[in-house]
């Protein structure tokens, strides 16, 4: 079945009414509210989340390990003999928040990472 993905095109949800670009400043302060929308969109706002990484994300993750040392490091971060990082729990149990990340281009924050936006 051919599917238009701009036929239920879901609008970018607020985030508690935070501008974009209070959100988008390169401080301690942004990196925590961006966080916090990240967690909060995995728990309420699933179908934009979903719909945003398919219509709008390209790339690919290439194991910086980055967004696992936003704000602070991870605990299920591990590294490899090769001293790749690695996710301890990836799979069923690796939170929501870190499966869809980064989900559109306000969650988007670390310049490196592999995935871009349209
Ligand atoms: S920052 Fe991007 S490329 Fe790096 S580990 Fe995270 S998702 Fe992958």
């Amino acid at each position: 079945m051919s599917q238009n993905a701009d036929a239920e095109r879901v609008p970018m949800p607020s985030f508690l009414g935070i501008p974009e670009h209070a959100m988008r400043k390169n401080t301690f302060f942004s990196q925590f509210l961006r966080k916090s929308r990240r967690a909060y969109f995995a728990m309420f706002h699933g179908k934009y989340v979903r719909q945003n990484i398919a219509v709008n994300r390209d790339g690919d993750c290439h194991r910086c390990g980055a967004c696992c040392k936003l704000l602070y490091n991870c605990p299920f971060l591990g590294h490899d003999s090769q001293s790749l990082p690695y996710c301890r729990i990836y799979g069923d149990l690796r939170p929501g928040a870190c499966k869809n990340y980064p989900f559109d281009r306000v969650d988007s924050e670390i310049e490196q990472c592999g995935f871009k936006f349209k």
